[in-house]
């Protein structure tokens, strides 16, 4: 056993071992990505917005510390004090439920929060193709469909509800790893085959929130980042199209929004789904950093040690029951990984 586990499982048996969680998390902050809001008269499903308040509620009243993912960057970069154990709040996309439902929360918890935005779904260009794929499946009255995507024909069939869910989650799966031109084509394909159209607008419960909404949020504690124009998974597209994507949404973003957060999100998020070339066009841009989907800390030995790493700053998804939580904020979770490690 390393010197560092016997230490650090030794630590476990002291009483002030909360206090040496904290020391553990000094240089890191725990920040969290969010998508949907639970909205009943919509028909969203999404976070249930008593457990979030609830969450909130928790990290107040256990002195947890807000910081605006602005600051946090500044703090991760050695500006100001140590991250300390600090959370930070995300959510991706821009849909109306995160200006309607979540806004409000937040600011009524006084807590900041920053939304990444793909400018062409609030410019009501586009709507996201995961949900188009979703409305085919939901209102298709067939129990087939035929798909060809490059080389492959995709066949789904399904009997029952499950067996149609998990045909629409293999198709979703595997419109993320073709090229950007094929999904779309694939998605026409795909409509076709199960007699279904795809209308021009989103429906109600996958529509955007508008501009206007986005300023609105900005004066109660909503802040915005751009998370592309069209939502591509990056790493698929082309130089034309990715440098498109993210020069693009930055521009419309700092055109409507009044404090344009100048730190990226990468559709997807995963670490297959961008490369050099976006951070390349992110440090052209000026941007301080961009978030990634995979979970993790965001450190900030790890952000000064390396200029990459802070264009890959780690973020949990935001858990379903407040115990999950509470091992990633008081650093339980951070305490693992070093374990992990140290073996
Ligand atoms: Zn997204």
């Amino acid at each position: 056993m390393g010197t560092v586990k016997r230490l650090l499982l030794n630590s476990l048996l002291l009483p002030g071992f909360p206090a040496s969680l904290k020391y553990v998390q000094r240089h890191c902050a725990t920040v969290f990505m969010l998508h949907r809001f639970q909205d009943a008269e919509r028909g969203i499903a999404g976070c249930d917005v008593s457990h979030l308040r609830r969450a909130l509620a928790y990290l107040i009243k256990n002195d947890y510390e807000f910081v605006s993912l602005i600051d946090l960057f500044d703090r991760l970069a050695g500006k100001g004090p140590q991250p300390s154990g600090a959370v930070a709040f995300t959510i991706d996309d821009g849909y109306i439920d995160q200006a309607t439902i979540a806004a409000p929360i937040f600011a009524e918890f006084g807590c900041p929060v920053t939304t990444f935005v793909s400018t062409g779904f609030l410019d009501g260009k586009l709507w996201f193709w995961w949900d188009q794929i979703a409305h085919v499946f939901v209102h298709t009255t067939r129990r087939s469909v035929q798909v060809r995507m490059g080389d492959t024909v995709l066949d789904y069939r399904w009997e029952n509800e499950d067996q149609r869910i998990r045909a629409q989650a293999e198709f979703t799966a595997a419109c993320k790893v073709v090229p950007d031109s094929q999904r779309l084509a694939a998605i026409a394909q795909l409509a076709q085959s199960a007699e279904v159209e795809i209308p021009n607008t989103p429906t109600p419960h996958c529509a955007p929130m508008s501009w206007e909404d986005v300023r609105a949020c900005e004066k109660v504690g909503m802040s915005f980042g751009p998370h592309t124009v069209t939502h591509p998974v990056l790493s698929r597209t082309t130089h034309e199209e990715a440098d498109y994507e993210i020069t693009e949404s930055w521009a419309r973003l700092c055109a409507e929004a009044q404090s344009p957060v100048p730190v990226f999100c990468y559709p997807n998020g995963g670490w297959g789904d961008f490369g050099e070339r976006e951070v390349a066009v992110l440090r052209r841009l000026g941007f301080l950093g961009a978030v990634v989907g995979e979970p993790g800390y965001a450190n900030a030995l790890a952000f000064q040690r390396s200029q990459d790493d802070r264009f890959k700053v780690r973020r949990f998804g935001f858990p379903d029951e407040l115990p999950h939580m509470i091992q990633y904020v008081s650093g339980v979770e951070r305490f693992k990984q070093i374990l992990r490690r140290s073996i």
